[in-house]
């Protein structure tokens, strides 16, 4: 049995912890999801969800993971036989293949290193060669969880507009969303697709798509078999406040109080925030003389950082001697990555001391576990943290 002597630091990059308002805001009493007390709980989170989405196009809120609004993009908008383009960023971007697989899409899959955004060029360039516009979609991660880069999604709708390609732009922002930038109507996405356990500061149980005008109108035309993920029935049904099925009522309280909290801080701070612990960890890191799995100046992740262990080492095992001795979980590397890069969560509800007391589990980790390093990084972060030049520390 574990003891806990004090709260678990769980920085995983989610799910994310859940702010005691929010944990509050969901321990209510179950309501009549048809009734008038909820439609105004069904209104006030949809409205609220696109401020968050920064759209006036609706926004699809289902009962389901991550996995289940990815689908939802698919099957609304694809057909089988249907050609995609995707790009192997990392393990999320295989996982998104595998479903567009299962629906017979025809996926060209831009291969990837696994340690930088999606490759521009050769969207570019798959997207030029198209003269018949046989491409219907162009899906990407925004932020790679598996490997903590990122792909700014306005770069890829400007590839588009430029060869004027007619391709739905679909993004997965599911550790994106809340975290990092964000413009579902001024960046022209077509299909944006979220999950509530990152960003959103909430349990896992929430899948949302923003949809465009474009990709309400491809949807309206595609024949492909769906029931659960139709848009459409959602969106009708939405008119009155409520869902199709049973809502999952009591995270749509907590949902409400989340946003809240975000809008409360204003959106542009949450990502300033996250942007300066993603530095003060790398800060950190430069000083442990260790790597970070991205490798792309200007692609780090403000959600998250993977940072690699030295070759020999198991990264596994290093985060089982930091949950063992310090009560705290650090994310696994995944797939190919597996063993050999430990993940950073800071993401959603977090601040600077959390951040420092993370940083030192991880610090004395490294000693524990004898992963050669240098000392000194949390100082590094500290600095940072204290808006100074940590190189300056030194002479101060
Ligand atoms: N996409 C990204 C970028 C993710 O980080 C995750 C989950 O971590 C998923 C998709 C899958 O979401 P879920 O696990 O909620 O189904």
């Amino acid at each position: 049995m574990t003891v806990h002597t004090g709260r678990h630091f769980l920085q995983i990059p989610g799910p994310t912890n859940v702010p005691d308002r929010v944990l509050r805001a969901m321990d209510m009493p179950t309501m009549d999801h048809r009734g008038a007390e909820f439609a105004e709980i069904g209104f006030a989170v949809m409205s609220a969800m696109q401020r968050v989405f920064r759209t006036k196009q609706p926004v699809i809120i289902y009962p389901s993971s991550g996995t289940g609004a990815w689908e939802a993009a698919i099957v609304n908008t694809l057909q089988p036989g249907d050609k995609v383009l995707m790009c192997e960023t990392g393990q999320f971007a295989v996982l998104w293949h595998g479903i567009a697989d299962k629906f017979k899409l025809d996926v060209d899959f831009i291969p990837g290193d696994w340690r930088h955004g999606a490759d521009l060029e050769q969207i570019e360039a798959r997207l030029a060669a198209d003269k018949a516009h046989k491409i219907k979609a162009v899906c990407m991660v925004h932020n790679e969880t598996s490997t903590a880069c990122v792909t700014y999604p306005l770069n890829v709708r400007k590839i588009l507009d430029t060869l004027k390609h007619p391709a739905l732009l679909m993004v997965d922002t599911i550790s994106g969303l809340g975290s990092l930038e964000y413009e579902h109507d001024a960046w022209g996405i077509d299909v944006s697709i979220a999950g509530s356990q990152k960003g959103l500061m909430l349990p896992p149980g929430l899948g949302f798509n923003a949809v465009s005008e474009k990709a309400l109108a491809v949807a309206k035309a595609n024949p492909g078999m769906r029931s659960y993920w139709d848009w459409q029935e959602v969106i009708n049904i939405n008119k009155a406040g409520t869902w199709p099925y049973t809502p999952a009522t009591n995270l749509l309280f907590g949902l409400r109080e989340a946003v809240k909290m975000l809008e409360e801080e204003g959106l542009e701070n949450v990502f300033a925030r996250h942007k300066r612990h993603s530095e003060a960890t790398r800060a950190a890191i430069k000083v442990w003389g260790l790597e970070t799995q991205c490798q792309e100046q200007g692609a780090h992740s403000p959600a998250l950082t993977a940072v690699r262990v030295p070759d020999g080492h198991d990264a596994d095992h290093f985060r089982k001697v930091v949950l063992d001795n310090f009560d705290m979980s650090l994310g696994t590397g995944l797939n190919k990555v597996k063993g050999k890069v430990f993940r950073i969560g800071h993401i959603g509800h977090f601040n600077d001391l959390m951040l420092m007391g993370t940083l030192s589990g991880v610090e004395m980790g490294l000693d524990l576990a004898k992963v050669p390093h240098r000392g000194g990084g949390v100082l590094a972060a500290m600095d940072i943290l204290k808006g100074r030049d940590p190189s300056q520390a030194s002479k101060v």
